[in-house]
């Protein structure tokens, strides 16, 4: 199956209120063409320097997604185009999008990344950190919180996924709103299980263009 039937058919497999970021890290700029001449719009990156690099070459209106841990030095390289931040997991963080999105009077859309794996992840606020995260969000006028992103635990059992996956939806669910209503869950071996909690937006990445070297 070329990448794009891939991609189609996990399309028609899914409910059409479910968003799909292409996952490209480390996916060539051909193999992104491919995927958005078919009008697939949406990709995620992790890195900086690749983000960056692929946006200069690649079309304007591709919607970059960034997913990866974020650096507060580099936030400035993204405030220029960035759809949406999923990965904001500190206060010092979101203060230097703030700031830096003021500079260029901006707003930009991010989402609080939330632990919920039961492994030692580094990055992400814990579950019970959220409700003071949203408030002091509040008080910055040039982001605006979205939602939440959590990963699950790297494993085969299910019920812990499940169980890991109800939580954030949860927690999401206490202030979902029109403005706060993206639940960015599920990559290539969860997705279905996300889905089932409710998620609205899954990264896949090896699942469409397969395994990462
Ligand atoms: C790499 C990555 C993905 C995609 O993972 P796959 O298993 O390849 O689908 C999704 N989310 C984040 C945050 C990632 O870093």
């Amino acid at each position: 199956m070329s990448l794009n039937n891939t991609l189609k058919s996990i399309k028609d497999e899914i409910d059409k209120k479910v968003k799909i970021v292409v996952v490209s890290k480390t996916r060539s700029e051909k193999e992104i063409l491919d995927i958005y001449k078919e009008g697939h719009k949406n990709f995620g990156e992790n890195k900086v320097q690749e983000i960056l690099e692929k946006y200069e070459k690649l079309p304007k209106d591709i919607r970059w997604h960034f997913i990866g841990h974020l650096q507060t030095n580099k936030v400035k390289y993204l405030i220029p185009f960035i759809s949406l931040i999923h990965s904001v997991d500190s206060l010092k963080l979101l203060k230097e999008i703030n700031k830096k999105a003021k500079a260029k009077n901006k707003v930009i859309d991010c989402l609080i990344q939330v632990k919920i794996a039961n492994e030692d992840s580094k990055y992400g606020f814990n579950i019970n950190e959220v409700s003071d995260v949203l408030n002091y969000a509040l008080e910055l006028e040039n982001v605006s919180i979205k939602g939440l992103m959590g990963m699950a635990t790297n494993t085969n059992n299910n019920n812990l996924i499940d169980k890991e996956f109800k939580l954030l939806n949860t927690e999401f669910k206490k202030y979902k709103s029109k403005d706060f209503d993206v639940l960015s869950m599920g990559m290539s071996n969860d997705y279905k299980l996300a889905i089932s909690n409710e998620s609205n937006m899954i990264r896949l990445g090896s699942i469409i263009f397969g395994i990462r070297k």
